[in-house]
């Protein structure tokens, strides 16, 4: 804890990675878990771990890096951090985002921009670029992020890490303050794929809070582990390979399956035939969801008020026209079309049911296959301002992340490989509650 300290304090004033660093509480945690029995010290006893800022956490500051929620104090601990609380993890603080985890660059932070470890001058990747970037540069060796459409595994390609969305239920979502219900899942940001799955064994599980949660047993993921891959059958979707992914990403990829044929993988180029859908699919009902979620924050029940206001009307209105950034109310704009009387059938009726063919495609592949291997990302880390301000671009570079949040499906990302001194990122597929194959095949790779 310490050391993690120390280190805290001298990169992150380069890196920005943390929003809050609770020094004082994590000491004095290490200091009793120092007098803790033996038989009481778990996998992760003792273990440094940064929380993403839009997981709630009892007496410290969850921000979801925005405005509106700024001197926001949580009156409890959203499941995840009683589960690493309880595993002997001591936290360090809280990391930067993009504003309540809409974006891919974590610039749309009301507070700070966070820099890229590899190179100050790009983006960690977003929306959990602080997590990323804190792991990334040796601040913390674990942290959590949250994964839409891609905000773990693409600003761990970004980072050149290992990033987790689990299956949709695996991890509780009670806590995690909600974008899109039907997409969220909390997952594990680390350097390797064993400290990864010790992670979400211990993060994974049933809760009484999230009806969602599934009381499927949790997989002992580290115990699987075993570096080989004989007999493992992958897919590699032709669109994952496709045009607008950048040449060298493609070589990486193409590189890392010879590496895998070489440890007794094999396989064949095949087709999600509805993937070119998903990007759009993805943003009609993530906006629309996130109109509803965010309708909670009025200016009375949370968060920012401004001052001066005269009635209730404008208590609304000024709260959310000021406490909200751009992105955001762009993102309410476009919810709250999506769902309007006159566009919900030919928009959100419509995009459910793409998803369900997105779906579909995905449990096509994998009554053959074991895994689904791709890019992770369309490309290496941007410039800082390069994209932030063109939508059409980023919305479309989520193109490859997207399809498993709509399948509800788990998927990784491990480090492939550099392209002008930044990382690639490789993405594993599984099916449904097969994280324990994703992670058993990036073992092995990595
Ligand atoms: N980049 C995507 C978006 O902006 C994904 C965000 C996420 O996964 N939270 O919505």
């Amino acid at each position: 804890t310490e050391d993690a300290l120390k280190q805290v304090a001298k990169l992150d004033g380069q890196v920005q990675a943390f929003l809050t660093v609770t020094e004082e509480a994590a000491l004095s945690k290490a200091e009793q878990l120092d007098n803790a029995p033996m038989e009481n010290r778990g996998p992760l006893f003792g273990l440094p771990i940064g929380i993403k800022d839009n997981i709630v956490t009892k007496g410290v500051t969850t921000t979801c890096a925005s405005k509106m929620l700024e001197n926001f104090v949580p009156v409890y601990d959203a499941t995840v951090v009683e589960k690493i609380n309880d595993a002997g993890m001591i936290s360090i603080g809280k990391l930067n985002m993009d504003e309540f985890a809409m974006g891919s660059t974590t610039e749309r932070s009301a507070f700070k921009t966070t820099r890229n470890p590899w190179n100050l001058e790009t983006v960690p990747g977003g929306s959990s670029g602080g997590s990323a970037a804190a792991v990334a540069a040796g601040e913390i060796p674990f942290a959590l992020g949250t994964d839409t459409g891609g905000s773990v595994r693409q600003p761990a390609a970004f980072c050149g890490i290992v990033g987790m969305k689990p299956t949709y239920g695996r991890v509780s979502r009670h806590g995690l303050v909600a974008f899109a219900s039907s997409l969220d899942q909390i997952g594990p940001l680390t350097r390797t794929v064993e400290d990864n799955a010790l992670l979400l064994q211990a993060i994974a599980g049933i809760d009484r809070h999230d009806s969602s949660s599934s009381d499927k047993a949790v997989e002992n993921y580290s115990a699987g582990l075993t570096g080989d891959l004989k007999g493992m059958k992958i897919a590699v979707p032709k669109e994952y390979l496709g045009e607008g992914v950048a040449e060298d990403v493609k070589a990486a990829v193409r590189k890392a399956l010879n590496v895998m044929e070489s440890l007794g993988a094999t396989w064949e180029e095949v087709t999600l035939p509805h993937s070119k859908y998903a990007s759009p699919t993805y943003y009609a009902i993530a906006t629309a969801e996130a109109s509803s979620n965010l309708a909670r924050f009025d200016g009375i029940r949370y968060g920012y008020r401004p001052e001066g206001v005269t009635n209730l009307d404008e208590i609304y209105t000024r709260s959310r026209a000021e406490g909200f950034g751009e992105e955001v109310k762009k993102r309410i704009f476009y919810g709250t079309y999506a769902l309007s009387a006159d566009h919900h059938e030919d928009l959100y009726v419509k995009a459910q049911k793409v998803r369900a063919l997105i779906a579909q495609d995905f449990a096509t592949l994998f009554d053959k296959y074991d895994l689904i291997v791709g890019p992770t990302s369309a490309t290496t880390a941007y410039k800082i301002g390069g994209v932030v301000h063109d939508p059409i671009t980023l919305y479309a570079n989520d193109l490859l992340t997207v399809p498993v949040n709509l399948a509800g499906i788990p998927a990784l990302s491990v480090p492939c490989g550099f392209a002008d001194g930044l990382p690639i990122g490789l993405q594993f597929i599984g099916n449904h509650f097969d994280e324990m194959t994703i992670y058993k095949a990036a073992h092995a790779y990595e």
